[in-house]
């Protein structure tokens, strides 16, 4: 959707502004676009105390239901109600393995659908279009789909199997393209839009609500036009792969350091990295860092690889995961246990400019050209392509390297949010984390505790895994279906506003900022063309 096509009206005010359109923002759109989950009147849910609930209200759809109450002695893994309820209706039972049939029926109910607007900076699908293209997904690909779509029937129909019921993130990331088209959603959906200011400002008496401004790029000039929404209510769906995680050591700047996956592809298609050339040290255990070392190890590049655990740690994301299922990640697993730097193995210590990596004369090696770091961190990069590790004793060595690849996980971009959005997390003040410190929400409207109105969900409040994000859109579309009911005459605006909305969403108020306070965009564009425009 072209924001500068829009009408420009001021005064009005969507019910929902949604920024991230990745698998959260897709799956939030989709419950308020009107698809509506009710108890089929066929449906069986293998818990007996959650089935007997749902049956007691077989007539209302879980919108109008007390997630609270159907919430109770649901069990799963995740740390979410909600996410868990949600979970075990779309595919019950499957961390058994079982292959239960949902009970839910979806309805397409036009008229419960809430105007909303869906901001993301690529195409619909997050960051699933940033991955690595060619690794298998991590989870069963069943539990990255979205409801209403099964990923298996959509692959069937693209005439591609499901590997070891696990797909690739272009697979996954063009289902979630395919979905936004075949669920009609598109025309919510802003691409290559990136907001870049959240304000809370008021919007009547007595009644608040966000102003959201950034720009959007355009395709065929690739110029960035500004524009300004005003909104009732706002869902932060951003994720947490905007900002890659740092070291925050000396020499971090140099230009051998890098910090993302694609640096190490761009280098190898350059042919600045092969055979002949100095290992790439690569820093971190996680899967993003094992597929650098497959990628790297695939082309024949000589690889150091560092990280701060040791290679038994239960916490390691290789011994979390079924060999069978994650051949190569269990194969990465083998390279890091069994080629693994021996103290003794540098020329010259302190100091050594170089580590032999195992080669082809070497008859115990089985991965040439790879050797493991364990318990080391990286304590500065230095000039001239140094490292500086240091071991658990305290020992130094400084590797020669061509290129230092920093993989250890990414933070969330909440720059646009007042504060850095700090204020929110559970922790206020300190940065926001998936892990450490997410956004502080109501476990069963995902409304944040600190700002009535704004919403968050995905990784940002702790859930990393697309199975269990879809929760947390089902909690704020019950939480918003609950404030429009609360609220009848904003229903009847509302709904007005639904039949503009679908008209390309003319009651979207995106106004022109640049320069130009209270043009709208076409306005400023027609301007421009006319030649009033310095
Ligand atoms: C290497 C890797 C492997 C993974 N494997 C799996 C797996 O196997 N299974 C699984 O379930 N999960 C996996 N994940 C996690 C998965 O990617 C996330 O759970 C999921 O993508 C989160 O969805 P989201 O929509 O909340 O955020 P995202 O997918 O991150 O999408 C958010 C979007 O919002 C955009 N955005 C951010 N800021 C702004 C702004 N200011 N303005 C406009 N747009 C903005 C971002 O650019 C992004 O495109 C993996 C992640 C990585 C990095």
């Amino acid at each position: 959707m072209d924001l500068r096509n829009k009408d420009s009206s001021s005064e009005d005010v969507l019910s929902v502004v949604i920024i991230g359109n990745g698998p959260s923002g897709i799956c939030i759109s989709y419950l308020l676009s009107g698809y509506t989950p009710y108890l089929s009147p066929e449906g069986f849910h293998p818990n007996p105390v959650l089935h007997r609930k749902l049956a007691e209200n077989s007539h209302l759809s879980l919108f109008e239901q007390d997630l609270e109450y159907l919430c109770e002695g649901v069990e799963g893994r995740s740390s979410n109600p909600v996410a868990v309820l949600f979970d075990s209706l779309l595919l019950p039972d499957s961390d058994f393995g079982l292959n239960y049939t949902s009970p839910l029926l979806w309805r397409h109910e036009p008229e419960r659908a809430i105007p909303h607007l869906v901001l993301g900076k690529g195409p619909p699908g997050g960051a699933w279009h940033a991955m690595e293209g060619s690794m298998l997904t991590l989870s069963l690909a069943n539990w990255m789909e979205l409801p209403g779509l099964k990923l298996k029937d959509w692959m069937r129909d693209k005439r591609r199997s499901v590997r070891n019921d696990r797909a690739t993130p272009t697979e996954i990331a063009s289902y979630y393209q395919h979905y936004v088209s075949q669920m009609g959603l598109e025309g919510r959906f802003a691409c290559g839009t990136t907001v870049t200011s959240l304000q809370r400002v008021a919007l009547g008496p007595g009644r608040s609500g966000w102003r959201v401004e950034g720009v959007q790029r355009r395709a065929d000039t690739m110029m960035d036009l500004p524009f300004s929404v005003q909104a009732e209510n706002v869902v932060l769906a951003t994720g947490t792969h905007d900002i890659p995680a740092r070291l925050g050591i000396e020499g971090e700047t140099l230009p051998f350091v890098c910090h993302s996956f694609w640096e190490l592809e761009a280098a190898i298609l350059s042919g600045r990295l092969g055979r002949a050339s100095e290992p790439v040290l690569v820093v971190g255990a996680g899967l993003t860092a094992a597929d650098a070392v497959l990628a790297a190890h695939h082309l024949n590049t000589p690889v150091y690889h560092a990280f701060r655990r040791s290679v038994s740690d239960p916490a390691l994301i290789f011994n979390q995961l079924p060999k069978l299922l994650y051949p190569e990640y269990h194969k990465v697993h083998q390279m890091m246990s069994q080629q693994q730097y021996q103290p003794g193995d540098a020329e010259s210590e302190p100091g050594a400019q170089s580590v032999p990596l195992p080669g082809g004369g070497d008859n115990v090696a089985r991965y040439l050209g790879y050797l493991s770091f364990p318990k080391h961190r990286v304590v500065a990069f230095k000039p001239g392509g140094k490292c500086v590790l240091e071991g658990e004793e305290g020992h130094q060595m400084a590797l020669c390297v061509s290129m230092a690849l920093v993989l250890i996980g990414s933070h969330p971009d909440l720059g646009f949010a007042p504060e850095q959005g700090r204020a929110l997390g559970l922790e206020p003040g300190e940065p926001i984390s998936c892990r450490r410190n997410p956004i502080d929400v109501n476990p069963y409207t995902y409304e944040c505790v600190q700002e009535p109105g704004l919403y968050a969900m995905g990784p940002l409040v702790g859930e990393n895994f697309v199975r269990f994000l879809k929760g947390g859109a089902l909690a704020i579309a019950c939480d918003l279906a609950r404030k429009r009911r609360s609220l009848p005459d904003r229903a009847t605006a509302e709904s007005s506003a639904y039949h503009l909305l679908s008209h390309q969403l003319s009651n979207c108020s995106l106004v022109c900022v640049e320069g130009g306070q209270g043009q709208s965009v076409k306005e400023r564009l027609e301007r421009r063309e006319m030649g009033k425009v310095e």
